[in-house]
This record gives C-alpha cells, structure tokens and sequence, in this order.
C-alpha cells in the first residue's frame, strides 16, 4: 500500500495534506530524491541520502533530522508500505511561508516521504527498446540550477518530456546550452562503441545518478571500459548500442534516436548484459 510521513506523523493519501503557503508549491523552492526497495530493501539508500542532503545543502536548505534518523524512517516506511518493488519520494521543502520569495519567512522546512509504486514504461518497450528525440529544450545551465542539484524545478525536464510525447517517442534526450549530450528527462545516458562505454561527465552539467554510478561499477567488474567523457549527436547517431538509467528506469534499451537506428535497433549484447547485472545487485 501507498505510505506517507510527513514532519514526524504517518498518513495515507486521503490524510496527507501540506499548505498552499508552503515555498515548495509556491516556488519550487526544495530539493527531491527517488530511491527504489527490492524485497524490502532499499538500493543503495546512503548514496540516495548523501544526495538528498547535498542537494539540501547546495541550495541553503538544512534537512531539519539527521541523515541516521531518516534512514531510520526510510526502513520503516518501506516496511509498512510491505511492497516487493517499492519506489520511495522524499521531499525537503524550504516549507510554510508567505507570498513572497524571501525564505527567512519559512520557518522550518517541510520534510516528507512517499512510499508507492513505479512503472515509467510497459515491458515491451523495454525489449524492443525506446524511441526518443532530442528536445529543443535545453538542460539549465550548469552554473545557473546545477543539474547536480535534485531540485523541484523540473520544467526543463517536463517540457522536453512533452517534445517527446509530441513526437510520439518514449523519451528525450537534453542537450546543454553548448549543444553537448547530457542525459534524459529523469535518467543518465550511456552508449557503447566498439565495446567500450561513454556516458558524460557529472561535471559536465547532468544529475550524478545513483544508477549510473552503479552501472559504471558493473560495466568496470565485467572488464568493461568506461569512459566519462562529454557527447555530442554525432556519438549518439553513430553507437553501436544506447541506453538509460535512473532509479525509475533502471536499464532502459534504446533503440531509435531522431528517426535514427541505434545499432542493429534491438537490444545489444553489452545492455542486454548490464541489466542481467544489475537485477542480480538489486535483488541480492
Ligand atoms: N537524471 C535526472 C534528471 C533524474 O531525475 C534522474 C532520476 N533521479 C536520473 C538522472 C537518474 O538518477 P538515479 O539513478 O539516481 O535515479
């Protein structure tokens, strides 16, 4: 069943509630993470949490409980929630304040977790693999709202999503304002050539996903070369294989990017591999 906590008390979805003064509906103004339990366990939770509190601490927002504690939560909300494949949501906000922006108004964050399900894509599409275009909409810039930063402002991401569900495709690709690939709307990018794996840096503007790195540890423990390089089209187009990841995703095919096959447009040897490896980590 669908878990809430919100500030300390447990609550399902007709009890949870927060203001309409809160800044984070007001103004986005709060940072985000997703994390995945698998038979009751949470992957990877203390990169998540380390995330989520950097995140909090990039933009001036203390996490109003220690990170021990709300691991402490997390278990037991995941518990309660008693699903086999879980996805958790929590949510720091800078909290209740007024209509205005300045956040010396909001007296104490709002700190929050949810616990429910996830499926971004029927499993068909994760056999023949994803269309996807490239949007139009860029990636903020780097030095703007770091992509490093899991924040509530996601309109980039949405409005690139939109190109893509106009485009009657399964995903987008970002670009950074250089032009330079940097990931999808809500997962890492990586693609093989000549059997060796590129993803882009995380200083090159993207979200250091937790999935990513896991897959970088994989590709390497298979005898893999990875490399964190910055892409452009032309890497994209000319792949042997591409894929995502992401905490939602997990390892996605692609087979089809801008009208273009990837490869021999079905899933390749390499991704095929990878995701056998990562159920394997994920499911103990
Ligand atoms: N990029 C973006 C923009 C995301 O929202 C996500 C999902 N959290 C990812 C990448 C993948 O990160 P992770 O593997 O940690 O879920």
């Amino acid at each position: 069943m669908t878990v809430i906590w919100i500030d300390g008390a447990w609550h399902d979805e007709t009890t949870a509630t927060i203001s309409v003064f809160d800044h984070g509906l007001l103004y986005g103004d709060g940072v985000f993470e997703g994390m995945r339990a698998y038979g009751g366990r949470v992957f990877r939770m203390d990169q998540h949490l380390d995330r989520f509190y950097d995140s909090a601490r990039a933009i001036w927002l203390d996490i109003p409980m220690p990170k021990a504690e709300l691991a402490a939560v997390t278990l037991e909300a995941v518990k309660r929630a008693g699903l086999d494949d879980a996805y958790l949501r929590h949510i720091v906000t800078r909290g209740r304040g007024d209509l205005g922006l300045d956040p010396r108004k909001c007296a104490r964050p709002t700190l929050l977790l949810i616990v429910d399900k996830i499926r971004l894509w029927p499993e068909e599409t994760y056999q023949k693999g994803l269309r996807v275009v490239t949007a139009g909409t860029p990636m903020p810039h780097r030095e703007a709202l770091s992509p490093r930063v899991k924040s509530l402002n996601y309109l980039s991401h949405i409005l690139a999503k939109v190109e893509a569900i106009q485009a009657s495709a399964d995903e987008a690709i970002m670009l950074d304002p250089a032009g330079y690939v940097t990931e999808g709307s809500g997962q890492n990018l990586f693609i093989v050539k000549h059997g060796i794996v590129r993803t882009p840096p995380a200083w090159a503007g993207i979200l250091k996903g937790v999935t990513r790195d896991a897959v970088i540890e994989l590709a390497r423990g298979a005898g893999l070369t990875v490399l964190e390089e910055p892409l452009n089209r032309y890497d994209i187009y000319t792949a042997d294989e591409a894929f995502f990841t992401g905490t939602a995703s997990e390892i996605a095919p692609i087979r089809e990017v801008d009208g273009r096959m990837v490869g021999a447009g079905r899933m390749g040897a390499v991704t095929g591999d990878l995701r056998q490896r990562f159920r394997q980590l994920v499911r103990g």
